[in-house]
């Protein structure tokens, strides 16, 4: 056992067997090790320590079963071309788990310790950082209410945790575009719930509308605001934009959308190469409007696991459109090339986000 920055790392004695890095796919697989940093009431965030990722054991009552008081988040690591390990924008997921944190009643995480938690774990499992083209580490930070306690109110013990999973490469065949259908029915988030934070509840509700479309033969679906189901808002659970006679559009944060990582990296590259880009309301009919009129160039979704992802064809109302004859776009193809050359540093690092 040894301490490093206060954080106790006890390895593991039986590394597990690594899986095949060409067919990692997402999310099956998880490293050696994981973070855990408690919360109780009173002595506040307590105890983080490095320990051989297993099982936990909490009371049936524990309130993460019952009211969903939860958060999480998702980033990546990345093995750079001369061998270091990327991390892109880390400090910015840390800042929105503690603003889901905030909307949520789930105390505040010293972010300098969260951090550090996660560039050890990495380091402790460096390892399992895959090499294969395009593949990753993925990293699942998350807090659950673990009081034993069936009263609705906010829980008094919380559990911090980091795992970590080698994932394969989203694109297969190259980048290409999805169909998409927009959702007329089911709404993802609403001014005032919490569509704003990473919590379990807006993915869970978001199931049955996927289901719905997928079984039509789409990709995803386009969520619109809960109030008027009229202005978009997010596809899957990704940030969206159009192209539209040489500028690029993309909804301006209503306190409904999720404010991505990769939404804010587009926006910087955009700007930095001069092209216009403006946050503000966009229809539907506006989208369908354009691309009548041969104005809308290009759509795509961006988050951190597919980082870039053209819409092909979109639909609403029986109505169905292809954009861009259904080939990713110049500027969809830039901003994919450019993200990640600077995620696994092929690429100068202009605004320092690689850590
Ligand atoms: N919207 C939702 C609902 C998401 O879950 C995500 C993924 N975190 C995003 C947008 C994209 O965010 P990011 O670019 O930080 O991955």
């Amino acid at each position: 056992m040894m301490t490093v920055n206060n954080i106790t790392i006890s390895k593991t004695t039986s590394k597990k067997e690594k899986p095949d890095q060409t067919q990692l796919g997402f999310g099956q697989y998880f490293t050696d090790h994981m973070f855990i940093l408690d919360y109780t009431e009173g002595k506040g965030w307590h105890d983080p320590r490095i320990v051989p990722y297993q099982p936990i054991t909490l009371e049936p009552s524990a309130m993460i079963f019952h009211y969903g008081q939860t958060v999480f988040e998702g980033m990546k690591a990345y093995l750079s071309e001369d061998g270091d390990i990327h991390l892109f924008r880390p400090e910015k997921n840390i800042q929105r788990l503690n603003r889901s944190n905030d909307r949520m009643r789930i105390p505040e995480v010293d972010e300098t310790l969260a951090l550090q938690a996660i560039k050890e774990l990495v380091k402790v499992d460096a390892d399992w950082v895959p090499s294969e083209p395009g593949t990753s580490l993925y990293i699942r930070p998350y807090i659950i209410s673990t009081e034993p306690f069936l009263g609705v109110a906010p829980s008094k013990h919380y559990k911090f945790m980091v795992i970590l999973s080698p994932v394969g490469a989203y694109y297969k065949e190259g980048i290409n575009p999805v169909k998409i259908a927009v959702e007329n029915e089911f709404v993802r988030a609403v001014k005032g719930g919490t569509g704003e934070a990473k919590t379990a509840g807006n993915y869970a509700s978001s199931l049955k509308a996927q289901a719905l479309v997928a079984s039509q033969g789409y990709a995803q679906v386009m969520w619109l605001d809960g109030i008027e189901k009229k202005y978009i808002e997010e596809v899957g659970s990704m940030n969206v934009f159009f192209k539209i006679d040489g500028e690029v559009v993309t909804p301006e944060l209503n306190g409904s959308i999720l404010e991505g990582v990769t939404r804010n990296s587009v926006m910087e590259l955009l700007k930095h190469w001069g092209i216009t880009v403006t946050e503000r309301k966009i229809t539907v009919e506006e989208i369908f409007e354009a691309h009548k009129n041969g104005k809308l160039e290009e759509a795509f979704g961006s988050g951190t696991a597919a980082v870039i992802s053209p819409i092909g064809t979109l639909a609403w109302d029986g109505k169905e459109i292809v954009i861009n004859d259904s080939k990713t776009g110049e500027v969809s193809k830039k901003l994919y090339d450019t993200l990640t050359n600077i995620q696994y540093g092929k690429e100068t690092d202009v605004f320092d986000w690689i850590v």
